[in-house]
């Protein structure tokens, strides 16, 4: 069967004086129907610049896509019209982002935010939009929503808009819906909310989600599966249990063992990898994890390594990968 989206070898980033500045780096990916994919990484490592390349949005943002193929249902968005990505993003997929505030508009009811995209997209007339509109409030579990469609978002807490947020991002039936951070700027009761509704949604709806996040809690809730991110490109690709039970990558390890109490495990002293990450158009030779890593190989220095199928069952961009497994 199809992937509902097929990333290949994308390649984005902006120009600037010096020339172009890549952001993401041959990233392939894809997410199936009703499959949420986690992309996590520290800030810096592309993940939103993938998530805003997807829906080209970075044409925005001084930024558009180098190389590469976005093929939503066999369709390459990479090469297509903004007039034509604009239809695309309000029906077909839609994005939440951190701050809910900055997708609302102020000046306007939060029911006529939703009921005015249900008529441009799916040509409902005012009632019908509006009606929608309630309903919509009310899936993602906002009280009252008779009453709330009246509100304007100063009206609400950060947690409501964010679910009016979705609730926007849900009216037109999107078949994916990509989330860059969406509980990052609330608070943890909210933020625990805020993931179980999309969890709920997720299978009530059976929408695929591409979840951005820096935080392994998070993507350890919701996601089917994961792909790590390290200076643009991924490192690590599998499901949940792969990546985060067994992780292959070095970097995989790493990020795994600073997160307090992910593995239950309390007052364990926390790892950090040491260096930082190096920029991406400035890599090392070879591996571009080896400056930091603890197990680097002759081979590291030399040649890149790809995504190999490895001991795990999930892809891991290591040469470890492709040393024969330990007692074997
Ligand atoms: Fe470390 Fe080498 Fe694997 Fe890179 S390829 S992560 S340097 S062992
Ligand atoms: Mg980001």
């Amino acid at each position: 069967t199809q992937n509902l989206l097929e990333v290949r070898n994308l390649t984005a980033g902006f120009e600037t004086e010096n020339g172009f500045v890549k952001a993401t780096d041959r990233v392939s990916l894809s997410i199936a129907q009703g499959q949420t994919l986690c992309i996590v990484g520290e800030s810096g490592s592309g993940k939103s610049v993938t998530s805003l390349a997807i829906m080209r949005l970075i044409d925005y943002a001084g930024g558009f896509i180098e190389s590469g193929e976005v093929l939503f249902k066999g369709d390459n968005l990479a090469g297509k019209k903004q007039q034509d990505m604009m239809r695309i993003r309000g029906s077909k997929m839609a994005m939440i982002f951190q701050d809910p505030m900055s997708a609302l508009n102020p000046v306007f009811k939060v029911g006529e935010q939703i009921a005015e995209s249900l008529r441009t997209h799916k040509k409902l007339g005012e009632k019908e939009a509006w009606a929608k509109a309630v309903d919509m409030l009310r899936v993602v579990g906002i009280p009252s929503p008779e009453i709330r469609a009246h509100q304007y978002p100063h009206e609400m807490s950060g947690g409501m808009c964010q679910r009016v947020v979705i609730a926007m991002a849900l009216a037109c039936e999107p078949e994916l819906i990509i989330a860059d951070e969406p509980t990052t700027a609330l608070d943890v009761t909210v933020q625990a909310q805020i993931l179980d509704l999309l969890a709920k949604l997720k299978r009530e709806l059976k929408t695929s989600i591409l979840l951005i996040t820096h935080d392994m809690g998070v993507a350890a809730e919701i996601a089917d599966r994961i792909a790590v991110m390290y200076a643009g490109a991924i490192v690590e690709e599998g499901t949940v249990d792969q990546v985060f039970q067994n992780p292959s990558h070095p970097y995989t390890v790493g990020l795994l063992r600073s997160i307090p109490g992910l593995d239950g495990e309390r007052g364990a002293e926390l790892y950090t990898i040491k260096g930082s990450i190096p920029s991406i158009n400035d890599l090392p030779t070879g591996c571009r994890f080896n400056p930091r890593c603890p197990y680097v190989m002759d081979r590291c220095l030399r040649e890149e390594p790809p995504l190999i199928p490895g001991k795990n069952g999930q892809r891991a961009a290591c040469w470890l990968e492709e040393l024969p497994k330990e007692g074997a």
